[in-house]
């Protein structure tokens, strides 16, 4: 399956740790590519050291319109929109873990009445009001059931052997 994730419009008070972990949270949980809007460029500079110590192809995309790359994307690929409003992630998850390429889109604000319309899927994590961030990294989890935690990423200066006590980096 491959994954990719949109996210729509910033807050006035420009919000640049929020857009760092969404895209953080995109990469390490398996996504291949992130559109943002609004952004500024040194979140794509911040990303992409974190590609060159960490390794993997993570591509992160500034946008100037979502419309297009959601035209773009319609008739190949499975459109999720999170959302608190949406259908329950227990009784969806099932299903979007059988579909092959999907986008997920994430707000950041208010999002428009249209993506509600253009996507296959509105889906809440809970429906309490929380973050762009959470929500991304469950529905991330339970679409690929924890294997993108054994997933490697290619050409890292840098590996972490997991361990009981202490940092072991290699
Ligand atoms: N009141 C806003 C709205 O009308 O969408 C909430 C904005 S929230 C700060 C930012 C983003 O987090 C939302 O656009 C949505 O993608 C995500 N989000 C927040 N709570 C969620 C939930 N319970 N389920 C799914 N996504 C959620």
């Amino acid at each position: 399956m491959n994954i990719e994730v949109l996210r729509i419009g910033q807050r006035i008070l420009r919000d640049d740790r929020v857009t760092t972990h969404v895209a953080l949270v995109a990469r390490a949980f398996g996504a291949s590519k992130i559109y943002m809007n609004e952004v500024n460029p040194e979140i794509k500079e911040t990303i992409n050291k974190i590609n060159n110590t960490w390794g993997g192809k993570f591509e992160i995309a500034f946008i100037s319109n979502w419309k297009n790359v959601i035209k773009s994307k319609k008739n190949t690929t499975k459109i999720i929109h999170l959302t608190m409003y949406g259908e329950n992630i227990n009784e969806i998850d099932k299903n979007i873990q059988k579909e092959k390429d999907i986008l997920i889109i994430v707000g950041a604000e208010k999002v428009p009445r249209e993506i509600y319309e253009h996507a296959d899927y509105n889906i809440s994590v809970g429906n309490q009001p929380h973050s762009e961030i959470s929500a991304l990294a469950i529905l991330l989890d339970r679409i690929q059931n924890g294997t993108q935690f054994g997933k490697k990423f290619e050409n890292s200066k840098r590996v972490i052997i997991p361990s009981k006590n202490g940092k072991n980096v290699i």
